[in-house]
């Protein structure tokens, strides 16, 4: 899980459901605002949680990643697959983006974020394909602006870390137009390929 934000999170219940399913769940810890993955998790899927029906079905280990942004925590291992996560500004929400390497091939996932803190950009140094949130427009203002990057940080962002695809995901405009001009700004900032993602696009990264 990146973050607690209904749209980054609501879905899982209905995934799991109706065969349940035995996995690991990582995710932020907690804050005054925010529960952790832990008692998130268990908000839902323990007795007296709204899905509770699914307790049964549900096997599952919890880990709390940091949030602060200073350091990677290693997710999951298993050979030559790896996870890792850190924590990514994102306004008052902790919130982690992944990267996910399998021998010489490597998927990180930026999350929502601002784009403000460095880290990020050493997290995924050297990643083949970069999923970004395209949540922002280059003239936000506001809670989007502090809580999303503009299209030309996603595309510093990309250039510094040597990205070599990127794929741009959580799309919050509409408007073909603003989407394209947000395109033309991230290309201008970043010569790579880009893939426009669409709900249940898969992606051959082999
Ligand atoms: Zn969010
Ligand atoms: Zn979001």
């Amino acid at each position: 899980m990146s973050h607690f934000h209904p749209d980054h999170s609501a879905d899982l219940p209905a995934i799991l459901w109706p065969a349940g399913a035995e996995f690991s769940l990582a995710g932020p810890e907690g804050s005054e605002l925010f529960p952790s993955v832990a008692s998130w998790a268990r908000s839902l899927f323990e007795a007296g949680g709204a899905f509770a029906v699914l307790e049964d079905r549900l096997e599952y280990s919890l880990l709390e990643v940091e949030a602060d942004g200073a350091r990677v925590t290693t997710i999951w291992g298993n050979g030559e697959l790896g996870v890792t996560g850190i924590g990514v500004p994102h306004g008052d929400v902790p919130t982690i983006g992944y990267r996910v390497d399998y021998g010489e091939l490597s998927v990180a996932f930026s999350s929502d974020q601002n784009g403000s803190n460095e880290t990020f950009v050493e997290f995924v140094k050297d990643v083949d394909y970069l999923v970004i949130h395209m949540a922002g427009n280059e003239n936000s203002t506001g809670v989007i602006a502090s809580l999303h990057a503009k299209p030309s940080v996603w595309g510093q962002m990309a250039t510094a870390s040597n990205a070599g695809h990127v794929i741009v995901s959580h799309i919050a405009t509409s408007d073909q137009n603003q989407l394209d001009e947000n395109l033309s700004i991230l290309a201008a900032n970043y010569g790579g390929p880009v893939t426009v993602a669409s709900d249940l696009m898969c992606v051959d990264v082999r």
